[in-house]
């Protein structure tokens, strides 16, 4: 059934669009593949997957060590990729941008780090304040910072529809907190939280704020100079990038201030058995041989992100959101978990007396593709008194009808259990 009329203010053109994703014209289990597994890992154009190839075809070589041709094109190839990143998220300098592993790397980088810097981490125990709603990759690393120093980990509460409680937050900031880490848009209740002003808030009193943005980067326009963050961390692989490669933006006197992550080739400036010194940013924190071909991937993917506009993107995005939540809500007894007013395009939802599980296994038999399950985020189902949810994420390659899809889908488990 097409419950669709027209969308409102479709900006982008979708067929076009979709022709760019060779992984999306395949058949799943009979039926053409629907992709709403977006919060996790999103699909690859075509400029991705040729950018990964040709550089192992034509330009394969080490960054940063050769005089060769080929070294230096990888090498200019490299770090125009992070001038790319730079003005994507318009950091100050190029210096600011690290290459990570991913979300998860970057926030155990600065969480393996910060305690070392005294300018930044001051005095004994403290506090470290997070959020209900974290991905457990910005828990877990705060915990084991925690066990380390003897800091103790503090939550921010939220309220039923998935929104931080700002009284909580205002209370819970104090002196004691040595730093905030925060996401910027939760990945099972798509709450797009106002970071903003909590980063003002807490710089009032001079606490740093580190920002999970593996959520919001492929969703929205990120300054990060706007938000005057001290560190924010995504994943290309979300952002329509390859996988293994992420960014960790830092302000350059913090990640001077703190001492290098990891020791090895590249971060150095002059080795000796008495004495070593360290390489300037950005380099002292990329040990190693890096994931060269996900950098330039990454690149190729924030150039096509630009080709359609970030603007573009989010409009399009919400539209779906507000089309599916509509239609989801006509199936009886389903209920959706995360009902924030700032809202990005992710959907969790429970159907009374049908395990989440079912729901994806059946879905994934019609060719539809959820995630099931606590999404990283077992304390927050916690919160929520529930064990698992299925969630819905959009990504601005998917469709109106793919929704209908979804929704005809949901309709016909509830008939067949
Ligand atoms: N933070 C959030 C909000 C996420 O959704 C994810 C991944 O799902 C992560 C962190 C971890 O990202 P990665 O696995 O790319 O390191």
């Amino acid at each position: 059934m097409n419950y669709a009329s027209t969308p409102l203010s479709v900006t982008i053109n979708i067929d076009e669009i979709r022709s760019h994703f060779p992984s999306l014209h395949q058949k799943v289990n009979g039926y053409p593949l629907v992709y709403f597994d977006n919060g996790a890992t999103s699909q690859k154009p075509d400029v991705v997957i040729e950018a990964v190839t040709q550089f192992y075809s034509q330009q394969n070589s080490n960054v940063h060590r050769g005089v060769h041709t080929l070294s230096q094109k990888a090498t200019d190839l490299f770090e125009e990729a992070r001038i790319t990143v730079q003005k994507f998220i318009n950091a100050k300098s190029s210096n600011e941008i690290i290459f990570t592993k991913g979300t998860t790397d970057s926030i155990n980088l600065i969480s393996s780090c910060i305690a070392h810097a005294p300018l930044l981490w001051r005095g004994e125990g403290g506090e470290v304040l997070i959020s209900t709603m974290e991905h457990h990759s910005n828990i877990v690393p705060w915990q084991m910072l925690c066990e380390e120093t003897g800091a103790l980990l503090k939550v921010i509460p939220i309220n039923d529809q998935g929104e931080i409680i700002w009284e909580e937050y205002l209370k819970l900031l104090s002196n004691k907190t040595k730093i905030v880490a925060i996401t910027h848009v939760s990945n099972t209740l798509g709450t797009i939280n106002p970071i903003k002003k909590m980063i003002d808030e807490a710089h009032k009193k001079n606490i740093p704020v580190l920002i999970d943005g593996a959520q919001a980067v492929p969703h929205m326009k990120v300054n990060v100079q706007d938000l005057d963050a001290d560190f924010y961390c995504f994943s290309a692989h979300k952002m329509v990038g390859p996988t293994g490669i992420g960014i960790l933006y830092g302000k350059e006197k913090w990640l001077n201030a703190m001492p290098p992550y990891q020791g090895g080739g590249s971060m150095i400036k002059s080795v000796s058995f008495e004495k070593t010194t360290y390489n300037d940013l950005p380099y002292k924190f990329e040990a190693g041989t890096p994931h060269i071909e996900g950098v330039l991937g990454l690149a190729k993917a924030i150039e096509f992100i630009n080709g359609i506009g970030i603007e573009n993107i989010q409009e399009y995005e919400h539209e779906l959101l507000a089309y599916a939540t509509k239609h989801l809500l006509e199936i009886e007894g389903l209920k959706i978990i995360g009902t924030a007013k700032e809202k990005a395009s992710v959907i969790s939802f429970v159907i009374e007396g049908i395990h989440a599980f079912d729901i994806g296994t059946l879905l994934d038999q019609m060719g539809i593709a959820v995630r099931t399950g606590h999404h990283c985020t077992q304390p927050l189902h916690e919160r929520f008194n529930i064990s698992s949810t299925v969630r819905a994420s959009f990504a601005f390659y998917n469709t109106f009808s793919e929704i209908d899809r979804l929704v005809d889908g949901l309709k016909r488990i509830k008939k067949m259990i």
